[in-house]
């Protein structure tokens, strides 16, 4: 039989790499821009057409190119930036693979002008579909103009898989978003069929935080300016820097949301939800809050994918990093008396491990005024909900709990019993589902459900981590099977479930056999626990320990807490009441849902004035 092996042409070669560097117009626009950082140019301009199908072309000041390197910069594996094996490991350039250029030229028309600085004339470049059609002089300033026409022209099935002009646009926008940020000291501008949409001049502090800080405005828009809150930290595994908005400005939309480590954009979940733990609580449910984060890490602590077009990063020491983080915004958040501290201070796993250096660990400061008593009657202070306005904030909530150590046994009465007159019961259900109850200041309203899970929740926390649950031992063992995966997941969750009062096996075919359980657990919620602590662990994050424990607590709650429903006698409506406002987070539920309102008196007589 003949010899059937044979190689591939360039040409076929260079299109099967196109695949997996270009995947759409905007990995096109990520790959000129970052050619266009790394050639140092101090301008940089983006030009698009049609959502990035007819035109995308990327201007830039930089150093330019030889005639020579313009021809081989089309070439396979050419690239400038990598002699050495050694080189991969410092790596301070973008690219390095070398196969951009030549992807790209493999599925478009592209146009290629560049000029250096020494030289009279520059080259300019045709290649259509990989083919050079001509190369010439021509007089052009110095730096290197890429235009690249008709993407896809030769691949048809890609072609129809592009998304809607809106959607690809937007894609093309979050290319050019990321490098901007990446980068405050280079101008950025971005031209889409005429119209300029971003012009992104370098700031003029002298601070590179001030300019930073005019990049993010400058493409967020002003309305973020007087939201954000500067971030930093300093520690042997990790230094952190930039931004994040304050709570109150979270919004329904995810998108604001950037890491950059070692100078990098890259996507963590993991990361992500270290900066929610940070944000804990002070954001509703639905809301995400922005973030503008910049990390240093030793670079041989982290693994970053040199895949083209993956953003995702691997740290050796995630979970360190984690509660850096974490502790890091809570910090921020606090220190600049957006929100008072709220970490549980009882859970062990998130002691920061590392040292602060040479520093005094400064507590976030949480205006507290010892002379003020937000249980006592008017004439000493005002009363508590009145304290800020008709809104009760946060800080005078928490200021009143964290203030009133000595007064926790009275002050559950004192606040809920003030101003009822009569001696009828101080509180009221309604339809089953809220507790209404008097203040000072007028009404509130207490969701029964949201309530009771806050406050099982950070019993159930406090216990798991310190205390130990008591457990119930079962008569027969409840048996349940689960998938493979989830196997997996309660595995990892043994010791922490067994210190929360679980006891049992898993036996073949992924049963889950249960002996004992928590004691305040009833039997018949077994299986609806695990298949949420299985969701919640799924959705959160992986291998820290606080998720986990928190994971616990919260499915706990959730399955023991009161139901919507049930009715509630004035003891045990009294208990919710107290009980809540003991909380160290008495305004929304571990899930994030509100836990009560108010209504002011005030708000009342406006009612009935209308
Ligand atoms: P890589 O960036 O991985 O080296 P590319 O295919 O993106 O590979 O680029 C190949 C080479 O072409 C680069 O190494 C660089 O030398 C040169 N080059 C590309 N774009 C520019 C530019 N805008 N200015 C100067 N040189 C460039
Ligand atoms: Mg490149």
């Amino acid at each position: 039989m003949s010899d059937i092996i044979q190689l591939l042409p360039d040409v076929v070669a260079n299109q099967i790499a196109a695949g997996e560097v270009v995947q759409r117009p905007a990995s096109v626009v990520k790959e000129l821009l970052e050619n266009a950082v790394d050639a140092k140019a101090t301008d940089i301009k983006l030009i698009i057409v049609d959502a990035g199908r007819s035109l995308i072309q990327v201007i830039d000041n930089g150093s330019g190119m030889s005639q020579t390197d313009a021809r081989m910069s089309f070439e396979r594996h050419a690239t400038s930036k990598i002699k050495t094996a050694d080189d991969l490991f410092n790596l301070f350039s973008n690219g390095f693979r070398g196969e951009a250029l030549a992807s790209i030229a493999a599925i478009a028309h592209v146009t290629l002008k560049t000029k250096q600085e020494n030289q009279e004339l520059g080259t300019q470049i045709q290649i259509n579909g990989g083919e050079i059609i001509s190369q010439e002089l021509i007089s052009k300033p110095t730096g290197t103009s890429i235009e690249v026409k008709n993407l896809f022209y030769n691949i048809p099935a890609r072609r129809n898989f592009l998304k809607s002009n809106t959607i690809e646009t937007r894609h093309i926008i979050d290319a050019f978003q990321r490098v901007a940020l990446t980068y405050p000291n280079i101008n950025f501008s971005l031209i889409h069929n005429d119209n300029e949409i971003f012009r992104l001049p370098t700031g003029n502090s002298k601070l590179e935080s001030g300019n930073l800080k005019q990049r993010i405005v400058n493409v967020f828009g002003k309305k973020i300016d007087e939201k954000l809150v500067p971030i930093h930290e300093e520690t042997e595994i990790l230094k952190i820097g930039g931004f994040i908005a304050k709570p109150n400005y979270a919004k329904k939309k995810r998108g604001e949301q950037f890491f950059f480590v070692n100078g990098r954009f890259i996507k963590s979940h993991y990361l992500h939800h270290a900066v929610l733990g940070g944000f804990e609580n002070l954001i509703p449910h639905g809301y995400h809050p922005s973030y503008f984060l910049y990390l240093t890490v030793p670079p041989k602590s982290i693994d970053i994918n040199i895949h083209p077009t993956k953003t995702e990063v691997k740290f050796d020491n995630e979970k360190d990093l984690y509660a850096i983080i974490r502790s890091t915004i809570k910090h921020s958040l606090g220190q600049y008396n957006v929100a008072p501290v709220l970490d549980f201070e009882k859970n062990p796993s998130l002691d920061t491990p590392y040292e602060y250096k040479n520093k005094d660990i400064n507590s976030p400061l949480v205006n507290i005024n010892p002379e003020f008593n937000p249980f006592k009657n008017e004439e000493n202070s005002k009363s508590f909900f009145q304290k800020k306005d008709l809104n009760p904030s946060w800080e005078s909530l928490y200021a009143s709990v964290e203030n009133s150590e000595t007064e926790k046994d009275n002050t559950s009465q004192n606040l809920f019993d003030a101003d009822i007159e009569n001696s009828g019961n101080s509180t009221f259900q309604i339809h089953q589902k809220y507790i209404l109850s008097t203040i000072r200041s007028g009404i509130v309203l207490i969701d029964q459900n949201a309530a009771h899970q806050r406050i099982l929740y950070e019993d159930f926390l406090k216990k798991i981590t310190v205390v130990g649950i008591g457990k119930q031992q079962l008569l027969f063992p409840k048996e349940f099977s689960v998938n493979k995966n989830d196997t997996q997941i309660i595995l990892d969750l043994k010791s922490d479930l067994e210190n929360a009062g679980f006891q049992f096996d898993i036996l073949k075919n992924e049963i889950v056999s249960v002996k004992a359980i928590p004691a305040s657990l009833k039997e018949d919620q077994i299986i609806n626990l695990f298949e949420m602590l299985i969701d919640n662990i799924k959705n959160e994050v992986p291998n820290s320990n606080f998720s986990q424990f928190d994971s616990i607590a919260k499915s706990l709650a959730k399955s023991t807490a009161i139901k919507k429903g049930t009715k509630l006698s004035i003891k045990e409506q009294e208990e919710i009441v107290n009980n809540l406002f003991l909380c160290k987070e008495p305004n929304f539920s571990p899930f994030g849902k509100k836990t009560f309102i108010t209504i002011t008196t005030k708000e009342l007589e406006d009612k009935f004035n209308f």
